[in-house]
């Protein structure tokens, strides 16, 4: 099984209802732990599934083509990669789990989450965004790249990086984890909510609602999207997200994001405690 399935690109993964998170869309199997009757399976998105063999459970490896040796609806977990298919058949717990490691490297082909979808996986959008890879591009490119994310517009990103305060050309490398958590999380709430109005998006030459200053627009990156920023309170080059006080901003919405960023960061930094003290 560990030859067929690890270093492979899983095209499917099939498990009982409700189990979650799950791996995301061709990511990739990084390897196959057994430990007694456990089996476990980790892919490079940090995701990891554990099959609890009880009464007549196993795992069973099939050709693409070929007949399983018993019905569908026995199977508890499917995987399928290029030419193979394994089965985990009979009674067997199965439970899901992220690896929260900042660190791991996640496969930079195959599409990024969608963010469009019920329950998105955010974390692992955060983990592709802050790959060393993209160390060089700007926050704004790296948000449009597909392997970073997919179901998001040009105008989440604009409009997302101006309540963040943050220059649309940072280089993603000189962003902290949190920084980085806490523009998904906003471009998360930006999918899913819409925009009531735009600040920065088609407003080339209007005041900045938050500064007065002029708002401009250039186009960017491969794909040559127009990203539109305000050319004083986004200035700044490779900042990290301070939140400015409170009571300066006028925008609800600033506000909001401006509280979660710093919600997020103390997060982060719990996390990283309690990981210090094993
Ligand atoms: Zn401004």
């Amino acid at each position: 099984m560990r030859t067929a399935l690890v270093n492979q690109s899983s095209l499917r993964v099939d498990v009982v209802a409700g189990l979650w998170p799950l791996p995301s869309e061709h990511s990739v199997i990084e390897s196959i732990h057994r430990d007694g009757r456990c089996v476990s399976i980790e892919w490079d998105d940090g995701i990891t599934i554990e099959t609890w063999l009880r009464w007549r459970g196993s795992w069973e490896l099939y050709r693409s083509n070929q007949m399983w040796r018993l019905p569908m609806s026995f199977a508890r977990v499917v995987i399928e990669v290029p030419g193979w298919t394994a089965v985990c058949f009979g009674s067997v717990a199965v439970d899901s789990y992220r690896m929260p490691d900042r660190h791991r490297h996640p496969q930079s082909g195959g599409v990024g989450p969608d963010l469009r979808r019920e329950g998105v996986d955010l974390g692992a959008v955060a983990t592709r965004l802050f790959h060393p890879t993209r160390a060089a591009m700007s926050i704004f490119d790296a948000l449009g790249d597909p392997h970073v994310l997919i179901g998001s517009g040009n105008v989440d990103r604009s409009e997302v990086l101006w309540a963040l305060e943050l220059s649309p050309f940072t280089p993603v490398g000189e962003l902290e984890y949190d920084d980085v958590w806490t523009i998904v999380q906003a471009m998360g709430r930006a999918v899913r909510d819409g925009h009531r109005s735009l600040s920065v998006y088609g407003r080339v030459g209007q005041p900045c609602v938050r500064c007065g200053s002029s708002i401009t627009g250039a186009r960017q990156g491969e794909d040559r999207r127009m990203a539109y920023w305000c050319t004083a309170c986004q200035a700044g080059d490779g900042q990290r997200l301070v939140p400015p006080p409170l009571l300066e901003t006028s925008m609800p919405a600033d506000v909001l994001y401006l509280n979660e960023a710093r919600a997020a960061r103390q997060r982060v930094r719990i996390f990283d405690d309690l990981r210090d003290f094993g």
